[in-house]
């Protein structure tokens, strides 16, 4: 397990040179441990080693795990497709949202969140490179949709996320990722209320130090702290 602790030093070394790079101040990037196919004691490991964000892309991994890890109180992040019908069972562990990528889920996260009484933090999940296997908002569908949000108070964006194109090349993805922070910053000028665009979702283990170049405020690590997934 101390390789785990190794890795994640490695990582967050990584980050910090890269934000410097960029004139960016380090501690306004958060480490997101991608923690799917992995066992409740290799998750142990990361929280020793000071992460407090963990990120699951299915819920009923998330919720198989999430009990054996209260105590730590770790903050989980749902970064994967949500279906309208995990909704309910996805809120009962996961802080923030990263996939709100239609009206259907719109209206169900608005659903339960009411009867819950709690709002809900999401990222609106933009399909930057246009491929069609993504998932995500066409970044054209972005002003409208973030103006039906605003006519709620239930869900608050918080942010945008999006996944490059995979490539062994990490500097293929800086296109996407700039464009991911371009329309952040159009979509904020347009001063929509109740609509804060402050994160920025994106980079993984290949892509992550370019990323942080390129305004990333959370980054979603798995196989770089753990290892490869079998
Ligand atoms: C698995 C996953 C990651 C992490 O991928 P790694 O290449 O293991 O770092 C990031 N984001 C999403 C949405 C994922 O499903």
């Amino acid at each position: 397990m101390s390789k785990i602790m190794e890795n994640v030093s490695l990582v967050l070394e990584r980050i910090r040179r890269a934000a410097e790079r960029a004139a960016r101040d380090p501690a306004g990037v958060r480490l997101v441990a991608v923690t799917k196919t992995r066992t409740v004691e290799e998750i142990e490991a990361v929280l020793a080693a000071g992460i407090r964000d963990l990120g699951e892309n299915r819920v009923q991994e998330l919720r198989s795990k999430a009990p054996f890890l209260q105590d730590r109180q770790p903050t989980w992040h749902l970064i994967g497709t949500l279906q309208t019908n995990k909704v309910k069972q996805a809120l009962e562990w996961a802080e923030l949202i990263h996939s709100l990528d239609r009206s259907a889920l719109l209206s169900e996260l608005v659903k339960q969140a009411e009867r819950r009484g709690r709002p809900v933090d999401a990222l609106v999940q933009v399909n930057v490179s246009g491929e069609a296997s993504k998932h995500g908002l066409p970044p054209g569908d972005l002003e409208p949709f973030l103006r039906q949000v605003a006519q709620q108070r239930w869900v608050r964006v918080r942010g945008l996320m999006t996944m490059a194109p995979l490539s062994d090349n990490p500097e293929d993805a800086r296109p996407h990722f700039r464009r991911l922070r371009q329309l952040r910053d159009q979509m904020q000028a347009l001063g929509i209320e109740g609509v804060s665009l402050e994160h920025l979702s994106m980079g993984m283990s290949g892509d992550y130090e370019v990323a942080v170049e390129e305004g990333a405020t959370l980054v979603r690590v798995g196989t770089a702290i753990f290892g490869p997934r079998d």
